[in-house]
């Protein structure tokens, strides 16, 4: 297994989910890491990650104000055009102000069979514990009779299972990618990483075992190249991190929602396993649109020490509220442990790549 096909399962993935509809599947979108895929994956049905791409955004623009992120407003500009039209169902979870919006926007423009809205708070208390396991069970009888029949615990179960190892063989690959001189870049690891959301876990677990079995490991010797650890929102052009490598910098540790944000925790297996999942998606490491912060920002800490990261560079969409409005508080803590930081912000695919190329480069000059 190479990268290529990583690539390949990508860029082929609207073909792919057509394939399986023809095989009968059903398949849903989901929007954010928030979303349960494994209940959507005890019910019989492929979850998929929505996430825009790199085309011109036209028929977005007349739903969503300019001031949206370009992600959301990609992600919207392609169900327009159909290119989702073989989704079953969608289901989001409320994160940022947009996603909180979408399924309202997606269902009146575009036709969908099922919407699902999980209004998970932003808080990690028991009580909102309890309001998430409630939110969960409302979306498993939702399923049920979406499927006409009752979505068991042992379904759950094997698809908690299959989804923790998929986390497990994600983190041996982060860790891999973590290693001087590494078989695995930082954009290597985000294609595999990206292949995940839309590929059936258990097809995916098999690519990954795969991949890790087949490479050899690292020769130890350092390789000269400034270590970086990238934090942000998401980002569809994996341009962004070439650029960094290209300008001699290796991205060895992340904090992106479509990096390890999205499999690092793990669901405790329990006799209930909705409180299971209520109990992982609520204390995963939290997102700027969930609080507390404090935890996400001791990791990075913890990151940016075990592999020796020299400098933090953190992108951000621009008009992503949710990341904006933390970054000062990272650039504090950050400022007050001696770790430089680079702020980046994108609108993915509008020419930034100049101009951030010749800010990459400053600051690897800096930090060499
Ligand atoms: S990038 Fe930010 S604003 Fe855009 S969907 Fe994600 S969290 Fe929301």
């Amino acid at each position: 297994m190479m990268i290529k096909d990583f690539q390949e399962r990508y860029a082929k993935r609207h073909e792919l989910a057509r394939e399986w509809k023809k095989d009968g599947k059903k398949i849903f979108g989901y929007f954010c890491g928030y979303a349960p895929e494994e209940l959507i994956d005890a019910a019989g049905i492929i979850p998929v990650r929505i996430l825009g791409s790199l085309d011109k955004v036209s028929l977005a623009d007349s739903h969503l104000q300019s001031f949206i992120c370009a992600f959301a407003r990609s992600c919207l500009d392609q169900g327009l055009k159909g290119t989702y039209d073989y989704l079953d169902g969608m289901v989001t979870s409320k994160t940022c102000d947009i996603m909180r919006n979408m399924p309202g926007i997606w269902s009146r423009n575009i036709e969908v069979p099922f919407v699902g809205y999980i209004g998970a708070p932003a808080k990690r208390t028991k009580a909102a514990r309890e309001c998430l396991i409630e939110e969960y069970k409302i979306l498993r009888s939702r399923l049920d009779e979406f499927i006409g029949k009752q979505i068991d615990d042992d379904s759950i179960n094997r698809s908690i299972e299959t989804y923790n190892e998929s986390r497990k063989l994600l983190k041996e690959l982060y860790e891999i990618r973590g290693e001087d001189n590494p078989p695995l870049s930082g954009s290597d690891f985000y294609h595999v990483v990206r292949a995940g959301f839309v590929t059936p876990k258990e097809e995916y677990n098999k690519m990954l075992s795969s991949l890790k079995s087949e490479m050899t490991p690292s020769k130890s010797s350092r390789d000269g190249k400034v270590r970086f650890l990238v934090s942000g929102s998401t980002f569809e052009d994996v341009n962004m991190l070439k650029m960094i490598e290209d300008a001699g910098g290796s991205i060895v540790a992340d904090d992106l929602c479509i990096g390890s944000r999205y499999f690092w925790d793990l669901v405790e297996p329990a006799s209930d396993p909705v409180r299971s999942l209520a109990d992982r998606y609520q204390m995963r490491i939290a997102c700027p649109c969930k609080h507390p912060s404090d935890e996400r920002m001791e990791r990075i800490l913890e990151e940016v020490k075990k592999h020796r990261v020299q400098g933090v560079i953190s992108i951000v969409q621009k008009y992503c509220d949710t990341h904006l409005f933390e970054y000062p508080y990272m650039r504090d803590i950050l400022q007050k442990n001696g770790i430089p930081l680079l702020y980046l912000e994108t609108e993915d695919r509008l020419g930034e790549e100049g101009q951030f190329k010749t800010r990459v480069q400053a600051f690897i000059e800096m930090l060499k």
